[in-house]
């Protein structure tokens, strides 16, 4: 299985920098409402993060949710938020979702926290694999961060 899935990191690792550098450049700034929610995560520099709204999100992490759509009941939807280190790609629909831009900011510190790209990448795609997308515990940090927020009514 590591053996199958090593390749497979690191073309979607390469995928992922070339992204990143294409958003950080287009990208806008955060807003002072979502530099608040950096500052709670104790994101280290907020001022490098861009914000790119698309039509549609296509990443080769889709490979990974068509493999696990074989296993798992639920079928997966294509992903409306998607965090490539600093840069992160939200659907048009939901550019001014901040519950959604706290959930992808956490995955900015998660990048952070980790070490990289490769660290995260290789964490985020054993997990899904593992556990499942929704219940893979990278996916988990974010979702109960964002829902606490909203739980107190600050997204
Ligand atoms: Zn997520």
């Amino acid at each position: 299985m590591i053996f199958l899935l090593t390749p497979f990191i690191y073309i979607t690792t390469i995928w992922t920098l070339l992204k990143e550098k294409k958003v950080l450049k287009t990208g806008r700034s955060l807003n002072s409402k979502e530099k608040e929610i950096g500052e709670i995560l104790k994101i280290n520099d907020l001022t490098k993060i861009r914000i790119l709204a698309v039509s549609e999100i296509t990443h080769p992490l889709s490979w990974v949710f068509s493999f696990l759509s074989l296993f798992t009941k639920s079928i997966l939807s294509a992903p409306v938020g998607l965090t490539l280190g600093n840069a992160i790609l939200v659907e048009k629909k939901h550019e001014t979702n901040l519950h959604l831009i706290a959930h992808e900011l956490v995955h900015v510190k998660q990048y952070e926290d980790l070490g990289g790209h490769i660290p995260f990448l290789k964490k985020y795609i054993y997990q899904c694999l593992k556990y499942g997308y929704k219940n893979s515990p990278l996916e988990m940090e974010a979702e109960e961060f964002s829902n606490n927020l909203f739980n107190q009514g600050l997204v």
